[in-house]
């Protein structure tokens, strides 16, 4: 029995049907296409878990050195990137329970440099009023 691919809409001989992972008729050229954008995306996962991280270790190093609120401008900007990129449910889905870590990271690391900022603020008007 011949089929369509539920993608691109081309006959498949019987020999030429693959399956996606919905269980839907797919071509060899879809299911390439599918492949690499999973990848793809598992490979942006890991940046979101070192952009994650990076926030959080800013937080924490911003306490120590925050030249012009530079850390905290980072972190806040890390953990906006993150959450951002969680929002895309898809992703989320794809990334679970590690997905819930990261975003614990994004919100410390924010925390963190936002704390640091005005922390550094207080020091700063201190500084000023002596
Ligand atoms: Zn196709």
């Amino acid at each position: 029995m011949e089929d369509t691919c539920g993608k691109c809409g081309t006959s498949l001989a019987p020999a030429k049907i693959l399956y996606d992972e919905y269980g839907g008729v797919i071509c060899e050229k879809c299911l390439e296409a599918a492949e690499e954008a999973l990848t793809n995306q598992i490979r942006s996962a890991g940046t979101l878990k070192t952009v994650a991280y990076s926030g959080l270790g800013g937080g924490i190093l911003a306490f120590l050195f925050n030249p012009y609120w530079l850390l905290t401008v980072v972190t806040v900007a890390c953990g906006v990137y993150v959450f951002k990129s969680l929002g895309d449910t898809d992703k989320a889905a794809r990334l679970g329970r590690p997905g819930e870590k990261l975003k614990k990271a994004a919100i410390l690391g924010m925390a963190l440099g936002g704390m640091a900022g005005v922390v550094q603020l207080l020091r700063m008007m201190g500084k000023l009023a002596g």
